[in-house]
């Protein structure tokens, strides 16, 4: 029920003005899209994320959920998360063909963390080789 609001009500949904950084990514597994955009404040703290991308409903409301848990993070906490966190934030048991959707979102934002932060040269984030 949470996925599906989240999905047909996305929070943050768009792109933002003046990003730190702006990372995209896909999960060909099942055609989904996201791109994230994060603004940190002075203190290396998110102060603002967006999204946009397309795909289906579970990868999408992680991509709204993450986005609005992400806020006040630090960029240590973000890349620290891993997948227990987004299966837990989602509320739902995912079945292994559908984790790659769950995670895609946070794996873009942590990518985009590392690029931004110099210790990580991708284009765009794939769950491909995961
Ligand atoms: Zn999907």
């Amino acid at each position: 029920q949470q996925i599906l609001d989240h999905y047909k009500n996305p929070r943050n949904y768009g792109e933002l003005e003046d990003p730190t950084f702006t990372h995209v990514g896909e999960n060909p597994m099942c055609g989904d899209e996201i791109r994230m955009d994060v603004k940190l404040d002075d203190e290396e703290t998110i102060e603002q994320v967006a999204f946009s991308g397309d795909g289906c409903a579970i990868s999408q409301a992680s991509a709204s959920m993450l986005s609005s848990e992400l806020r006040g993070k630090s960029v240590d906490e973000l890349l620290e998360m891993d997948r227990d966190d987004v299966i837990d934030m989602l509320g739902v048991d995912i079945s292994p063909m559908r984790v790659k959707c769950a995670v895609l979102a946070e794996k873009v934002a942590q990518d985009g963390a590392e690029i931004y932060q110099g210790d990580l040269d991708v284009e765009k984030t794939t769950t491909e080789d995961d």
